[in-house]
């Protein structure tokens, strides 16, 4: 009869050793997501595609692994190219470039712990009932306090996470100029809107972003990213928000979102070759981004780039950061 017996050892690596050591982890790491990213990419493929294949199995993803070791798109050319992102319908977000590959999707912001809204009316309407002054009152307050703290957190970890995935791999980044207020009278979207917090997750990739010394452009408002074909540029002006993918009569067929974000990424090229034709008269005053590298003042591209002015406020001042 044979017996089993565990024995644990603690490792005393030398420095050069747990260099090693962390590398093994390191790339272990980097694999396990490039596979998810392999695995993500193919399920959006399947939904314009239905034979898209998707390397389920450990075979078949080993497989895929290896191809994608050997494609061109391995190398790490996405420093210097720009990548457009699109605040999504069906996804939180979408990043593609300009060639049509899909580099970061996220598919859904983490719900609100514990009941979410309806527990915050809750809390709200219990807090109400308290006499004022009271020590009851008082309590039901913090609680309610409490609840929006949690709230607040879960949503500010998940934007931090979002855009320390973006700014660490892209330099470049084109976002679309949503017209938050705009948006808003659409009740139907307005609360995941509000819930998504864009105007906090544009100011967030700005700053990192500029830590790092890339760039964030944003686009023109009325740049059609959603209804326009990236291969042969014709606008669908039919394409409703109902509509999950865009069809195109060249034969073109993408998600709705990371069409957006194709479109998105091609935008400052196509900007060079369409200069506006009357200066944008949105904006309370232009307003020019100190750390513009795209030469002086030629068109407004940079006028989007800082944030206030999706929050909602005229930005007329030059925010220098
Ligand atoms: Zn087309």
């Amino acid at each position: 009869m044979s017996r089993h017996t565990a024995f644990r050892y603690c490792l005393d690596p030398t420095v050069e050793q747990q260099t090693v050591l962390a590398r093994h982890a390191g790339a272990t790491r980097f694999a396990y997501n490039q596979c998810l990213a392999i695995v993500k990419t193919a399920l959006t493929r399947r939904r314009t595609d239905p034979e898209h294949p998707v390397p389920w199995t450990r075979f078949d993803l080993i497989n895929a692994f290896n191809t994608w070791k050997k494609s061109a798109a391995a190398a790490p050319q996405d420093h210097g190219r720009w990548v457009g992102i699109d605040r999504g319908l069906s996804a939180f977000l979408v990043a593609a470039t300009g060639d049509g590959r899909e580099v970061v999707r996220i598919d859904n912001p983490p719900k609100p712990p514990a009941g979410g809204l309806a527990r915050q009316r809750r809390l709200a309407k219990a807090m109400s009932r308290k006499e004022k002054g009271s020590r009851n009152r008082r309590e039901a307050a913090a609680r309610l306090a409490r609840h929006h703290h949690r709230v607040a957190n879960v949503r500010r970890h998940f934007l931090h996470q979002v855009t320390n995935q973006l700014v660490k791999i892209h330099d470049r980044l084109v976002v679309e100029d949503l017209h938050v207020a705009g948006m808003l009278h659409n009740r139907r979207l307005a609360r995941s809107i509000a819930d998504a917090g864009w105007a906090d997750f544009e100011r967030l990739l700005n700053y990192k972003l500029q830590w790092r010394g890339g760039t964030v452009v944003t686009a023109d408002r009325w740049f059609p990213s959603s209804k326009r074909c990236p291969a042969c540029g014709t606008l669908n002006p039919g394409l409703t928000l109902a509509d999950r993918v865009f069809t195109c009569p060249c034969g073109y067929r993408a998600d709705r979102d990371l069409n957006a974000a194709v479109n998105l990424a091609a935008w400052p090229r196509l900007r060079r070759q369409d200069p506006p034709r009357s200066p944008d008269l949105r904006a309370g005053g232009r307003v020019i981004n100190a750390r513009r590298q795209e030469g002086a003042d030629r068109h407004p591209m940079g006028a989007g780039a800082t944030g206030p002015d999706d929050a909602g406020t005229k930005a007329s001042i030059p925010i220098g950061m």
